[in-house]
């Protein structure tokens, strides 16, 4: 019985703690030292070395040590196992509380005052007139983000793959509907999954369907907008600012164009990391679910990529 940890380049201390005290008869390995590929079960991953999990031929299942699973499914030599993903409460408020600050940063041109004072600019305005908020996909975590929105008083959209129907938000599903949903937002969140469906999704095309001025934050992946495209709606004033917790590499280098750019701001991908506590929780769970022959939790599905 053994569960293979392969998650590089990040401290593992916690997270082994953690989950050393849910399973504490299970011989946790902890890559690159496997020496006994044979025993392990399951293996839980955050970026892992493409063709990594071939070493395991009793593998049964996969795990994802976060949220997000394109990182999972991008490795050519995945084996073909059910995949579960972590879908924690802890994690979605953090990205509840991520989001509205960065919105209540906007609405009161915190943005504009950070940049006055590094002029000792003496300069007051009036709130930004931000009313109306779409969120892209509505899942575990953007429907509870659309909900708070709402609750919070703002005009919200959100937009799914299917129809979706939340209470106090107006819902929009589909390709044909990208337009309608994002149309009337003065700020634009994206929650979706980086599938094939939608990486580079957020292109210039699209940008040029959402509102004149408006702002997008991007706490889902940097591949879903296409780089060259946001730079290009910036110049031309059709988005007013990005805050991009995201990028397609990471961490961004620090010759890239962005760190410059008076209108990005540049959290480094800090909106809602894994707890260690609560994941070793539902991961344990799921491993004493595999051992008991019951279907995981949180499994997703493999053709839609998330
Ligand atoms: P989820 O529960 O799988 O929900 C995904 C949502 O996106 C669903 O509403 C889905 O529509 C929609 N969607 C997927 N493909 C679509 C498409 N082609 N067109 C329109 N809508 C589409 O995911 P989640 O748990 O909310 O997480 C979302 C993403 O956030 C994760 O995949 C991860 O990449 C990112 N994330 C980032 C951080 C960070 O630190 N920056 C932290 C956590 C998560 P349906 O409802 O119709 O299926």
């Amino acid at each position: 019985m053994s569960l293979a940890l392969i998650i590089p380049d990040r401290p593992l201390q916690g997270f082994i703690t953690a989950l050393t005290a849910e399973l504490p008869d299970v011989r946790l390995q902890i890559w690159p030292d496997i020496p006994a590929p044979d025993e392990v079960q399951m293996a839980v991953v955050w970026r892992h070395p493409a063709g990594s999990l071939t070493a395991f031929n009793q593998l049964k299942a996969i795990h994802s040590f976060g949220a997000g699973v394109d990182a999972v499914l991008a490795d050519p030599a995945l084996p073909s196992l059910p995949i579960a993903r972590i879908v924690d409460p802890a994690l979605t408020q953090a990205m509840v509380h991520y989001v509205h600050t960065v919105v209540a940063m906007y609405h009161l041109r915190m943005d504009l005052f950070l940049k006055q004072q590094s002029q000792s600019l003496w300069k007051p305005r009036s709130q930004r007139p931000l009313q109306h908020i779409c969120v892209l996909g509505l899942g575990e975590i953007g429907g509870v983000v659309a909900t708070h929105l709402a609750a919070q008083g703002y005009q919200v959209s959100g937009w799914a793959a299917r129809p979706r129907q939340l209470d106090g938000i107006r819902t929009y599903a589909g390709e044909a509907e990208f337009a309608a949903a994002v149309g009337e937002a003065d700020l634009v969140v994206c929650l979706l999954p980086l599938t094939d469906a939608t990486r580079d999704f957020l292109n210039a095309e699209r940008l040029a369907m959402f509102k004149t001025g408006s702002l997008l934050l991007n706490v889902a992946r940097g591949a879903i907008v296409v780089d060259e495209d946001l730079l290009a709606a910036l110049a031309t004033g059709q988005l007013s600012g990005a805050t991009l917790d995201v990028f397609r590499q990471e961490p961004l280098p620090v010759e890239y164009l962005f760190w410059q750019h008076p209108a990005i701001q540049i959290p480094p991908h800090i909106s809602a990391v894994t707890n260690v506590v609560t994941a070793a929780q539902q991961i344990a769970t799921n491993y004493r679910r595999l051992l008991a022959g019951q279907p995981l939790l949180q499994q997703i599905d493999t053709t839609r990529g998330y």
